[in-house]
């Protein structure tokens, strides 16, 4: 929600509308919808409602039916909806929730007790979704944690096995910051770790990728659709990048100043267990460009990619 709430009111009889909008547009964003398919049109268009009042009775669809139609919606499930009704019987009123409302507000009413329930159930909808964003939030760096990581790297090993895709990871490890944190201490770390995710959001440009902090001074580049010597190119990019920053580090065996190590690997996403694969690839090619001298990259070999892929016996 940014600015003013959107409140979507549905009715299919202009008074009323009138009615309650009188009651909430010195705080909020008003919209109308006198239909049902006017209302879920409304509802899916952005800005989207925060949340949206409903009447029961209506030609053509009711607002049982609307909210059930809502409530299937990936888009829309998540606008509060409160009815707003003169059936005042608790069957009705049963019937409503049960179709996914979060309220029940019968006719006739008092305006405060409507900008009340209305007030209650945006902070409900805004803490929700602040929660919603701090788990998935490293809140060091405000990139993505290891938990959205995880689901977001499920989520692309599915969506690429449908298109018969590849998918690239790119893991990324500070070199000697354990030296770094004992000399220049843990705040001088913490800040270092924060212009690293910096760093990295500056080089990944394509939407699509998802950056994450997935351990102490450990970063994942999930890189949908690209192939092995793009994210090759595009680990590279972030090794120079990060080593052009010349941040100081004397007490680094690879270099004056703060280095990083990566490993790359890509998997066919139609392999079973094709994101923990993926994750253990990369991570192996993390160890090997640590064992070669640091401040490197080091892909998957071809034929190691092919037999994984059953092209090589
Ligand atoms: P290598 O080159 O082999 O990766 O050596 P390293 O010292 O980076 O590796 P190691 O895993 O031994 O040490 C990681 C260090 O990262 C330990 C700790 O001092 C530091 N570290 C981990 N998490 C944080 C953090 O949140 N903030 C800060 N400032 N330092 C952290
Ligand atoms: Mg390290
Ligand atoms: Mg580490």
């Amino acid at each position: 929600m940014i600015g003013q709430p959107t409140i979507l009111i549905v009715d299919d009889e202009p008074a009323n509308i009138e009615a309650l909008a009188s009651s909430l547009e010195e705080l909020y964003e008003v919209q109308f919808a006198l239909s049902g398919q006017e209302a879920l049109a409304r509802a899916r268009m952005s800005p989207q409602p925060d949340l949206i009042l409903l009447d029961v009775i209506m030609p053509e669809m009711d607002g049982f039916a609307i909210c059930r139609l809502l409530k299937v919606d990936r888009r829309t499930v998540d606008i509060p909806v409160i009815f707003v009704t003169a059936l005042a019987n608790p069957d009705e009123e049963a019937k409503g929730f049960d179709c996914g409302a979060v309220d029940f507000i019968i006719k006739p009413f008092k305006d405060v007790v409507v900008q009340a329930r209305v007030r209650n159930h945006l902070e409900i909808k805004r803490t929700r979704e602040l929660l919603q964003r701090l788990a998935v939030t490293d809140s060091l760096t405000g990139l993505a944690n290891r938990r959205h990581f995880e689901d977001a790297l499920a989520h692309e090993v599915n969506r690429q096995r449908r298109r018969r895709g590849d998918l690239a990871l790119v893991l990324i490890d500070v070199d000697f910051f354990k030296q770094y944190n004992d000399y220049y201490g843990h705040p001088a770390g913490d800040y270092i770790l924060k212009t690293l995710a910096e760093a990295l959001s500056s080089t990944l440009r394509r939407p699509a990728d998802l950056i994450a902090r997935i351990g102490g001074e450990e970063f994942a580049c999930l890189l949908p659709e690209t192939e092995l010597a793009g994210a090759m190119a595009v680990a590279e990019r972030i090794r120079s990048n990060i080593e052009a920053l010349a941040m100081p580090h004397i007490h680094s065996s690879v270099a004056p100043y703060v280095t990083v190590s990566l490993g790359v690997a890509i998997v066919d996403s139609a392999e079973p267990d094709a994101s923990a694969k993926l994750y253990k690839l990369a991570d192996a090619q993390l160890y090997k460009a640590k064992q070669r001298g640091r401040n490197r990259v080091v892909g998957i070999e071809m034929p190691v990619l092919e037999s994984a892929r059953g092209m090589v016996p």
